[in-house]
């Protein structure tokens, strides 16, 4: 197990420009306002959704869209630190006009119709995100442990 232990800083709302896209304005928020550890959530919808499913087995993500206009029922994620830039990781649960949900690991390509992000900023030296050997992912701590 790896634990990191903080105290909270500030609380962030943003609410993200119309058309805008949803993982490149949380990125560019938090670099512009040097955010290094912190937790996210968000609400809202979106015009189109571009997201990821990691295989497990093949050690790869692979990538799908939602051209469809979606509620985020759901988000949450986290902001660490990968080759010593702030990194956002979110994932996203997003339903249609039928109630019908659909998610995964938020990518570029996410289109903001109208989008309402808290972030929780965490005071203290961040997380770095390396190569893990059990998942092929990129972990806080990088590889801690046989696999
Ligand atoms: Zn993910």
């Amino acid at each position: 197990m790896t634990s990191f232990v903080y105290q909270p800083a500030a609380t962030h709302l943003v609410r993200l420009p119309f058309e805008s896209d949803l993982y490149d304005e949380i990125t560019a928020y938090a670099r512009d306002h040097d955010i290094r550890a912190a937790s996210v959530t968000c609400l809202g919808a979106v015009r189109r959704a571009s997201l990821r499913y990691y295989d497990q087995d093949g050690r790869d993500y692979r990538d799908f869209s939602l051209e469809r206009h979606l509620e985020v029922v759901a988000s949450v994620g986290n902001i660490s630190l990968l080759d010593g830039e702030p990194f956002l990781h979110l994932h996203m649960a997003l339903a249609d006009e039928d109630g019908r949900a659909f998610g995964g690991h938020v990518n570029q390509g996410t289109t903001v119709f109208a989008l309402e992000v808290t972030i929780f900023e965490l005071d203290g030296e961040p997380p770095e995100r390396a190569h893990d050997s059990c998942t092929g992912l990129t972990l806080w701590g990088g590889t801690v442990e046989d696999c």
